[in-house]
This record gives structure tokens, sequence and C-alpha cells, in this order.
């Protein structure tokens, strides 16, 4: 027997720590009784006052609406160890990166802990398998990879060791789902698990590359941020987690370590902890490459590493595509998994790639991965192939239509359009728009008879475009973003925004784009766009001007500033600002009487308001007049009379 969900009551975390005191702290906030130890009662106090103070910034921030002392009241600490476990449903181990110290600790807990407890344990490179053999119950033993800081990181790797039971795995990633982030299994204890394992050779081969005298530093750093989008160049990461960090791992794990890095590390030249790596951060201005440094390097020959490396692992049933792009978006920020991009680039491409390079060098990295290789001889080469590590045909395994968003349209004719990068506060990035335009340019617009856009998560409508997207966006492309709130503006069933927290930027665009706007009081709103010298592309500049008139619209777009919902609501920027606890009942309403109301007659009401408001009063009443004889021919009109003369609610056909 395993601990189940509806089990636990009370978790216990081992070490107080960087890790331990922030998944304490996951933990209290969840609601659940924490018993926190460290080895010392300084480090469990310091443990303490760090959850204190997060927990204060957060309920300040209106992150949390707890009371404070509410949350910090389920807290223990103890320097005890038989104190903090023998009452444990759950102890998550966050001791320091030593296997010998794990096995200690975990041959203690066996003993000390109720037999169905499970034993959690947060490390980043150690074996699960080697830590679960110190105990007589390596079934429930399980990885939780947490990652740093875990309270505002959404991802947990759930990672099987050799004998880990499913129940086990299955109750660790039912609790990662209460404590509101986002489990993965990785299913087979394999270094590095599914993260650390694609991320490596993001830093390893332009390691490589430069020492080979192949690409610059700089060249490397700029073209996988301003070209391709990642958060952070290979050397700037390197640099910020420490180059001896990845030295020691791929050392261990018996792998050749790039010349530029065992330079670097006789150096003690380790990053910017100290002071200097492959920039200067004392006597320099850091990682100072720009948008021009961008260009020549070899980006393929890098992301058809990582591509090779996710193939190894879904190949190996270590993680499916979804978890290996999953765990690459919400663990390092990646605009997309390597799964997804080896399928828009090409797994053909991929392939010729590695078997290219490997023909070159000999080296081993490069071989490709038989997978890959399998994947391709059956022609599953990718989106444009229609399968490739997805299968584009089959909706179910379809991420990629509609990427970066959810939907569903109900028999009633609600279109709900989910904008689902809630680690990302929503942010709009081309896979998003995409997403939107070709669901609205897809669906059977007859059908719908409403739409509704809402952001996942509880913290943002859509905080704007992603900046590090918006180094992707070629000036060809540059006239693009307007494409999807044009389609919006113009779709022909109302539409309606309905907005929980940040609705900044491109947020704020496509909430205009929007009919009708409903939010709740703690929404804010603003166009930042002028912060970075730009201003609201996306059409922001004219919708908001027609909304609210030239002054506000202006003082939005000129000073960059945030206002919030009842400011908003005054401004009439938004249409409704509720409670939070309304909220949902707002929405419903709206939407009811959007889903209720003749079709026909609303689609050409948003018509003619939409036209006739860039039009002279003439010619809007023109408009006006047009579309209003012909909705007197309409079967709608007939019941509509009818109803309201049997004083009974009509049944608007749409005809
Ligand atoms: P840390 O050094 O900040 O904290 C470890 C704490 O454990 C220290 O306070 C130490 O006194 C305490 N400790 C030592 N022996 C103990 C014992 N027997 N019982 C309880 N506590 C004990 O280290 P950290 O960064 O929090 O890392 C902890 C674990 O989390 C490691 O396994 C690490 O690999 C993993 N991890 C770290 C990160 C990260 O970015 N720091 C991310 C994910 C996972």
């Amino acid at each position: 027997m395993v601990v189940e969900l509806a089990d636990i009551d009370q978790i216990a975390v081992l070490g107080a720590g960087n890790m331990g005191h922030g998944i304490a702290e996951v933990a209290a906030l969840t609601g659940y009784d924490v018993v926190m130890r460290d080895i010392e009662r300084d480090l469990v106090d310091d443990g303490y006052a760090d959850i204190e103070w997060s927990v204060e910034k957060l309920v300040e921030k209106g992150v949390v609406d707890e009371d404070p002392a509410t949350i910090m009241a389920r807290i223990e600490t103890t320097t005890d160890l038989a104190a903090a476990v023998t009452d444990a449903d759950v102890v998550i181990e966050a001791a320091p990166e030593r296997l010998d110290l794990k096995r200690d600790i975990f041959t203690d807990l066996d003993e000390l802990t109720d037999d169905e407890a499970i034993l959690a344990t947060n490390t980043s490179s150690i074996s699960i398998t080697q830590i679960a053999a110190a105990t007589d119950r390596p079934e429930r033993v399980v990885g939780m990879h947490f990652f740093n800081p875990p309270v505002k990181m959404d991802l947990v790797e759930v990672i099987y060791g050799a004998e880990t039971a499913d129940e086990t795995a299955e109750t660790i990633s039912d609790l990662v789902e209460t404590m509101g982030k986002t489990p993965i299994y990785v299913r087979k204890d394999v270094n590095g698990f599914v993260v650390n394992s694609v991320l490596a050779p993001y830093v390893d081969e332009p390691a490589w590359m430069v020492s080979d005298g192949a690409a610059t530093i700089r060249e490397a750093d700029a073209t996988m941020v301003h070209e391709r989008g990642y958060p952070m160049g290979p050397f700037e990461l390197s640099d910020l987690t420490g180059i001896d960090v990845g030295y020691h791992v791929r050392n261990e794990a018996g792998k050749p370590i790039a010349p530029i890095v065992q330079e670097k590390v006789d150096a003690e030249e380790l990053g910017r902890k100290t002071g200097r790596g492959y920039y200067e951060y004392e006597d320099g201005d850091g990682a100072d490459y720009t948008v021009d440094d961008a260009g020549d390097f070899d980006h393929l020959r890098v992301e058809a590493r990582m591509v090779n490396e996710a193939a190894t692992l879904v190949g190996g049933g270590v993680a499916t595509p979804d978890a290996v792009d999953t765990g690459m978006r919400l663990g390092t920020g990646f605009p997309e998994g390597p799964c997804r991009r080896g399928d828009d680039i090409g797994l053909g491409t991929i392939l010729e790639k590695l078997r290219a390079l490997h023909e070159e060098t000999g080296e081993e990295r490069f071989e490709p991965a038989p997978y890959l290789v399998g994947l391709v001889q059956s022609g599953h080469t990718g989106k444009t192939a229609g399968r490739g590590f997805y299968d584009y045909a089959s909706s179910d395994d379809d991420p990629g239509e509609y990427q970066a968003i959810d939907y569903e349209l109900s028999d009633d004719g609600l279109l709900e359009i989910e904008l689902d990068r809630p680690e990302r506060l929503n942010a709009l990035n081309d896979a998003m728009t995409e997403s939107i335009v070709d669901l609205l340019e897809s669906v059977d617009e007859d059908a719908v008879r409403a739409v509704v856009f809402r952001g996942a998560g509880d913290r943002a409508f859509c905080a704007g475009a992603d900046i590090s997207g918006f180094s992707d966006i070629h000036p060809a492309k540059y006239a693009e973003p307007t494409e999807v709130f044009t389609l919006v503006d113009e779709f022909p069933a109302p539409t309606v925004a309905a907005i929980d927290g940040y609705c900044l930027g491109g947020g704020l665009e496509l909430a205009l784009a929007c009919d009708l706007r409903v939010a709740t009081d703690d929404s804010t709103f603003g166009f930042p766009e002028i912060d970075l010298g730009l201003f609201p592309g996306g059409g922001g500049t004219q919708r908001a001007m027609r909304i609210l008139g030239e002054g506000r619209a202006k003082e939005l777009v000129f000073r960059g500033t945030q206002i919030d919902a009842e400011r908003a609501a005054d401004w009439g920027l938004i249409n409704r600002s509720v409670v939070p606890e309304a909220f949902e009942d707002v929405v419903d309403a709206y939407v009811d009487d959007l889903l209720a109301g003749p079709p026909i007659a609303l689609r050409r009401a948003k018509r003619v308001m939409n036209g006739g408001a860039d039009e002279n009063l003439d010619a809007g009443l023109e408009m006006e007049s047009q579309a209003f004889s012909l909705l007197l021919t309409t079967d709608d009109f007939v019941e509509g009379a009818a109803a309201f003369n049997e004083d009974r609610d009509p049944e608007f056909e749409g005809s």
C-alpha cells in the first residue's frame, strides 16, 4: 500500500536551504502541514525567515489572499529527524547533492517513517535507483525534482527509480498538481532526467564550436536568443549556473569536455560567481552581445543535437514528446520544446545534419538516435508530413495545430478560447497568435454564436507579447501581429474578453479587439510598449483612441503606466469590473445573453457598429438602415415578435 493524495496531511521537508525552504513554502501555501528539518537550528531559522519574507511578498502582491500568519502556522521547524518524519505521509529530501549523504538519510527514513509513506528526493543528478537501494521500500521512493525557485517555477519532474511503483509516482504527480504545478513523468532513471538531458547539448555544442573556431561566443548567444527565441544564450546561461556545474556533471557521466570549458575551469573563471566566465562581470558589462552579433552561427547544429536527445528519451520510453516539450518550456523557458521544434524544422533535415556532422567529425555525440532514424524512415518527418514526434492528423495528439491555446466549441455555440501559457503569464508568442488565427479561420462560423477569450491560470489574461519571441520577428513579419487582432475584431459573432489579472500590451490589444470586456477588480491594464522603445502595434493605438477618446488613449500609450480595473471601468476601457467571487457569474450572464440572442441581428449589429464607427453619420445610418431592413425579413424577427406577444422567452434559430 502506498499513500494516496487524499491520505496526505503532513509533509516533511529535509533541508532548509535554497530548495528545501521553497518546497516547504509551496506545501504550506497549498494548505499542508509541513515540518522542515535541517541539521542546525540557525539553518532552519534562516529557512523559516526566508519563507516568511516570501509569503509576505506574495500576499502583498495579491498572488495569495490568505493571512500570512495562517500560512506560517502550518510550518514547524526542527533539527530532530525523528520528530520531523514520524507522522509524515510524504517526505521530500532536499539535502546537499551527495549520494552517501542521501543514502544515509534514506536508510534512516526507512526506519523512522510509516511503512506506507512516500520518500521523495529533490536530487537534480543522482540516480533515484541508487538512493532507493538504501531502503527496503524502493517501490515507494521517487524523484520529485522541483526547479529553482520552487515557488515560481511551475515544473516538477516525477522520476521513476528502477523499482518505483506506478501508484507512488501517481500520488506524487497528483500532489504536484494540487500544488498548482505541472508534473511530467520521467519513466526511467536516466542521467540528467529530461530537462537537463535536453539542455546539455544547448550549452555543450556551442562550446565545441567556439573551441574549434567555428563561432564566437557572442555570435552563438545572439543567434540563439535573437533569431531562435531562446530566453538566454548558451554561454550566458553557463555563466549564470556556473561553468563548473556543467563541467562536473559531464565529467561524472564520462562525457568529453569541450576545450574552452576545460580552460575556464582550469583558470577558475567559472561565471558570474567568480566575476568572470565567458563574459566579464566584475570589470565589464556581463553578457553584452547584441542583435547585431546574430547571423552566421550554425544554430541547426545545436538544435539538431537537442532534437536527437529528445528522440533518445522518447525512443527509450523515458518520456513522451509532450512531457519533453512541457518540461523544456516550463523548466527552462524555451519558446517551444525540441519535439515540436524538430517537427517544424523537419526531422529529415535534422537527421541529415547529424549524419553529415557524424561523418565529418566521427564524434559520438552526433550519432543519430535510432528513434529519429525510424521516424524518418517511416516518412514521419514532421509537421509538413502530417506526422513526426506528434501525429498532426489526430486532434488528440496534436499540440501543434493549437499550441499555446486551448479551445472548446459547445453545442450551443460558445467558442471558448483559453490563452494557455500560464508560466509566461499567457504572453502572446507566434505559436499562440498563429493558433488563434488558424482556429478563427477554420471554425464553422455559423456554428459559433459567441466567443470568449480567457487566460489560463489565475494571474493574467495576457501580459503582452513575449519579448523573447519578439526577437524572432523579422521586419517582413513585423506587419503580421495585427492579423490576429483584425480577425478577432472582424469575427462575425460577438466576442467577450474575460479578464482576470494582467491585461497588458498585446493582451490589452486583444481585449480591445473583442466586443465586450469584463474584468475582476484586481486586474491591471496598460500599454508598456513605450518602455521598450515601441508602441502598441497590433491596432492598439487606433482601437484605444476609438474606445477611450484621445486624451486617455494617449495617456496609456505615451506614459506606459498601468491602471486598475476601477479606473478602466470608469474610462470605458472595460464594460464591467467585478469582485473575483462574482466574476464567473457575470461572465456567464453576458455570454448567456449572447448565446440566447438572435444570431443574425447580433452579427449585423456588430458589423454596422464596427463599420459605422469609421464613417460619417450619414454613411453609418445608411449601413444601419440596409441591415435593419434585412432583419425584418428573418424568421428570428417573427419569433421575437411572437414571443413578445405571448410573453415567453424567444428561441432564435438564426434564420
Ligand atoms: P543547499 O545547500 O542550499 O541546502 C541544503 C541544506 O540541506 C543545507 O541547509 C544543509 O544544512 C541541509 N542538510 C544537510 N544535511 C542534512 C540532513 N541530513 N537532513 C536535512 N538537511 C540537511 O542546497 P540546495 O540548492 O537547496 O539543493 C538541495 C537539493 O536540491 C540537492 O539535491 C540539489 O541537487 C537539488 N536541487 C537544487 C537546485 C538548485 O538550483 N539549487 C534545483 C533543483 C534541485
